[in-house]
């Protein structure tokens, strides 16, 4: 089998947060544990919302609690020029299209779907237009032809085989009219780009890898293995807020905890090793698998750091 390489792909809008850390410090231990390698990639496309300071906070979480990666970081902004290219080459395969409806129709389609109850859906009325149609006061913004039979089906490593009708998902925005690569677009050409084999990553993903895999399959790239962990939520099951402790890992820094213990706690979210709590660093490597990593959202209890805290 070739190397496993996976990636922690972090929007540098904000601290590194427990939820974020554990995605790290799962891609860390699977890479670890097969011999293969960790990629860290910079996701900074949304100029508005990323700083210099998320970025530094994530390096530094990540430093502090142990997590190396392999190379220097990649930093996706920087690749938009190769987004738009992989762009170019779906439209000359016929695999995207330009698309000229305008904010007022699309609000149309959405109202449309609100009254059917149904999510909303872009309706494809620019799939198959001629180009001379082409309105010349507006510049397009270029979807995907994505298939509008059959299912999209991701074999996932934790949820196992999920199924989404190709008829829910409609043909997305691949690039936005003023030339930028969605999101969507930039993890597919990313990841392929960096050679990224296993996606490990929040279930809050899961959509958005139906969709990916769509990116893939129209640029005849073979799709990485994906493994989507639930999120973790608080004790009482609710999502997790400040108050049950999602906060920055530099603030678990500031209350005395010690890296180890953070990093011990963090595994045993939603992965199990018998009963076993205390880990050494070599035994959270060897013993580390995603076949262990359970489909039910993890809790997180600040008892449990406490009482792992005073192990180290
Ligand atoms: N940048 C995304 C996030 O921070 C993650 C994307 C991914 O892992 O594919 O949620």
């Amino acid at each position: 089998m070739s190397q496993i390489v996976t990636r922690f792909a972090p929007s540098p809008t904000g601290f590194l947060h427990i939820g974020g850390a554990r995605t790290a410090l799962f891609n860390w231990l699977y890479a670890r544990h097969t011999g293969g390698k960790m990629l860290l990639r910079i996701e900074d496309t949304d100029r508005q919302r990323s700083t210099k300071e998320a970025i530094s906070a994530i390096i530094e979480g990540l430093e502090w609690l142990g997590i190396t990666w392999d190379g220097e970081p990649i930093y996706q902004f920087a690749r938009a020029e190769r987004h738009r290219a992989a762009v170019e080459e779906m439209l000359a395969q016929g695999n995207a299209y330009r698309c000229y409806a305008t904010p007022q129709e699309l609000d149309e389609m959405r109202e449309l779907a609100r009254k059917e109850g149904r999510p909303p859906r872009y309706d494809g009325r620019w799939r198959d237009r001629d180009p001379s149609e082409a309105p010349k006061d507006r510049d397009p913004v270029i979807r995907l032809r994505a298939p509008q039979e059959g299912e999209t089906v991701i074999d996932d490593m934790v949820q196992g085989t999920v199924t989404f009708p190709n008829k829910d998902l409609d043909d997305l925005v691949l690039l936005r009219s003023d030339g930028n690569p969605t999101y969507m677009l930039a993890v597919v050409v990313d990841d392929h780009d960096m050679g990224v084999t296993n996606v490990i990553r929040g279930d809050d993903h899961l959509t958005n890898a139906a969709r990916q895999t769509q990116i893939y399959r129209a640029l005849g790239w073979e799709v990485p293995r994906m493994a989507h962990i639930p999120l973790i939520h608080g004790p009482d099951g609710a999502k997790l807020s400040k108050r049950h402790g999602a906060l920055g890992v530099d603030a678990y820094r500031d209350m005395g905890y010690l890296p180890a213990a953070l990093r011990n706690y963090l595994v045993r979210l939603g992965w199990s090793h018998g009963d076993q709590e205390v880990f050494s660093t070599e035994e959270m490597i060897g013993f580390f698998d995603l076949d262990k990593v359970g489909r039910s959202a993890a809790r997180f209890d600040f008892q449990k750091l406490e009482s792992l805290n005073g192990h180290y």
